[in-house]
């Protein structure tokens, strides 16, 4: 699903956020990238989600070769195989849960009914189904990610993508998101988490630690 190659990014002004990595994620695993503030995860992150194009080295998405899509190739990749979570939610005020999920497959070519019907289903699985109308300033923080979780999978992305996905949340909300993303994964979407949160890596069953732009360790669970 995702193939990094000795991966470089140099960032204007010289910092060099990734190092040389060189890492692949199967269909269907759920992988978390640790390491302290700074180590290079977000680059990582952007760079898999086809955010952001490596200085040197090759990304492969499912296939393709990020350097070899135009900028509108990539665009469609991103938005039919990709979904992105976030630690700050990224809910636009004022908007009901239910619209804000059907959103997510504005560029999809769905007919708003169908959007709306995808919408329901999804926030349902994520348990929200009694919070359909409710606007983010009504919902816990729990209950906002689940949102933007809900949003992420409306269209049924191949691979997920969330940067510190709890680090908003309390312990419990937070290890109700990590559930729910377990459960995403065992329905069959790939999942790759960031965190600098050593506990939380520890949940998941495969580890990359990142120190300083370079891979420090790989660890699966026994
Ligand atoms: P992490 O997510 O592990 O905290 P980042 O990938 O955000 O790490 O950052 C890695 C390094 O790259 C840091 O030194 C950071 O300051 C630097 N960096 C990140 N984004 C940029 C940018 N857009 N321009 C310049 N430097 C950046």
């Amino acid at each position: 699903m995702v193939s990094l190659r000795d991966v470089r990014k140099e960032y204007a002004g010289g910092v060099v956020a990734v190092d040389g990595i060189s890492l692949s994620v199967d269909e269907g695993e759920l992988v978390a990238v640790v390491g302290p503030s700074g180590s290079g995860k977000s680059t990582v992150l952007h760079l898999v989600g086809t955010l952001d194009r490596p200085t040197s080295g090759t990304v492969e998405i499912a296939g393709h070769d990020v350097a070899r899509l135009t900028d509108r190739r990539l665009s469609a990749l991103r938005a039919s195989r990709i979904g992105f979570v976030f630690q700050q939610f990224h809910l636009a005020a004022g908007v009901p849960a239910l619209d804000a999920v059907a959103d997510g497959l504005l560029y999809a070519g769905v007919r708003r009914s169908a959007r709306l019907e995808r919408a329901e289903e999804a926030l349902t699985t994520v348990g929200l189904a009694h919070r359909l109308r409710h606007r983010p300033h009504e919902l816990s923080g729990g209950e906002r990610q689940r949102v933007a979780i809900a949003r992420a999978v409306v269209g049924e992305p191949a691979l997920l993508l969330a940067d510190e996905p709890t680090g908003n949340l309390d312990s419990a909300s937070g290890a109700a998101v990590l559930d729910l993303l377990r459960g995403l994964n065992a329905a069959g979407t790939t999942i790759i988490v960031i965190t600098h949160d050593r506990e939380i890596a520890a949940r998941l069953p495969r580890r990359v630690e990142i120190r300083d732009g370079r891979i420090a360790e790989a660890a699966h669970a026994a």
